[in-house]
């Protein structure tokens, strides 16, 4: 089912926890909220859910205006953080409860519970556990029993905030990879919120960058990614190094009186280059920016340099394959090739 949000706002006591944003999602995709605490995620995909109300704007399911209906009417299957699973029932009964609950018209016979509970139970590499209760499995479990539950009654679109957000980093990464699988098995319409940069990337087919209650950017992740469209974006979703200088005569010169390098020249004034620690490589001063070693690091098979360059009150920070390069020492003049970056208006 596609979801169409058109000009959607929430405000709580006087503040905007979001300004209004338009987003369309397509039938069958990942999609991804990320950003920072604060930013409007939960708020955004509570507001798809019609677990609050919209102070301005529509909400589309399927083309058709969902803005007045309620969490059941939407049938939107919705995940917590905190599994919220029922704790006296078992894996079985907390899976079929969806479908037991539905109007009796709609309401499947017993045998064909027991059947839909299995397929899901198995889809989600839980039927050995059907006779446990919650208190009786791990928190990665948990979640997998709380998406099945979600799933059982054939929702329109699958919400989830913070899926994996309480569970340790060696079973976050393993549950992203699994509910990728699920994904495409399935299908659904997905909405997941994380403020986890690597999380979005790895697992959505678009990710929709949040600040403020805005969003910055909306795009598939490599693009987010290779191409983000403002400062918070690049910053957001990796490391940077910040290089002042300014836009003029068709380039981006270095500080005052430094190089310029090549840049797709906005208006005229102070700017700002934004480069990722990798995207730099060191070669000979005549070649490069120069720049003087400050520090040298090993980090996993890395190495990470500090350098300074005329003009700059902050080091640049470059990181190079270990095997690539002699380390250069501390102190030594050395030239730094810029591979990509981008350059943004504003100091
Ligand atoms: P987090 O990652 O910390 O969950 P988030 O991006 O999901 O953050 P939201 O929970 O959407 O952010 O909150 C956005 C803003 O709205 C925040 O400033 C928050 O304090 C405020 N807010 C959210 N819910 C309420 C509420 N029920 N009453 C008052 N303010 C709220």
């Amino acid at each position: 089912m596609d979801i169409r949000i058109e000009g959607v706002s929430k405000i709580f006591e006087g503040t905007a926890a979001l300004h209004p944003v338009d987003l369309a999602i397509p039938s069958g995709q990942l999609v991804a909220l990320l950003g920072p605490s604060g930013s409007g995620k939960t708020t955004l995909l509570r507001l798809i859910a019609g677990l609050l109300p919209a102070d301005e704007g529509r909400i589309l399911f399927g083309g058709r205006d969902a803005t007045r209906l309620s969490l059941r009417e939407r049938r939107v299957g919705f995940v917590f953080q905190h599994y919220a699973l029922f704790p006296h029932l078992t894996v079985f009964e907390n899976v079929a409860f969806g479908l037991r609950c539905k109007p009796r018209r709609e309401r499947p016979k017993e045998a064909d519970i027991a059947a839909k509970v299995r397929e899901l139970l198995e889809l989600v590499q839980m039927i050995d556990y059907r006779e446990r209760l919650p208190a009786q499995l791990s928190g990665g479990q948990k979640q997998r029993v709380a998406l099945a539950r979600a799933m059982a009654i054939g929702p329109t679109v699958l919400l989830l905030d913070e899926p994996f957000g309480a569970l340790d980093a060696k079973v976050r990464v393993e549950l992203r990879r699994w509910l990728r699988r699920i994904h495409e098995e399935t299908g659904f319409t997905t909405v997941f919120v994380t403020h986890d940069q690597e999380e979005a990337l790895e697992l959505a087919d678009r990710v929709v960058v949040m600040n403020r209650g805005r969003i910055e950017q909306d795009g598939e992740p490599e693009q987010v990614y290779a191409e983000p469209a403002t400062p918070f974006v690049f910053d957001f979703l990796g490391r940077s190094n910040q290089i002042g200088g300014r836009v003029d005569g068709g380039g981006f010169r270095l500080g005052d009186d430094g190089a310029v390098l090549p840049a797709e020249a906005g208006a005229p004034g102070p700017a700002t280059l934004f480069v990722r620690p990798h995207d730099i490589s060191v070669v000979s001063t005549d070649e490069g920016v120069a720049a003087t070693v400050t520090e040298v690091r090993r980090l996993a098979g890395r190495l990470i340099l500090e350098a300074e360059l005329a003009g700059q009150s902050r080091p640049v920070e470059v990181d190079l394959p270990s095997g690539d390069v002699a380390a250069p020492r501390r102190g030594e003049r050395i030239g730094l090739a810029l591979r990509r970056y981008q350059v943004f208006p504003g100091a």
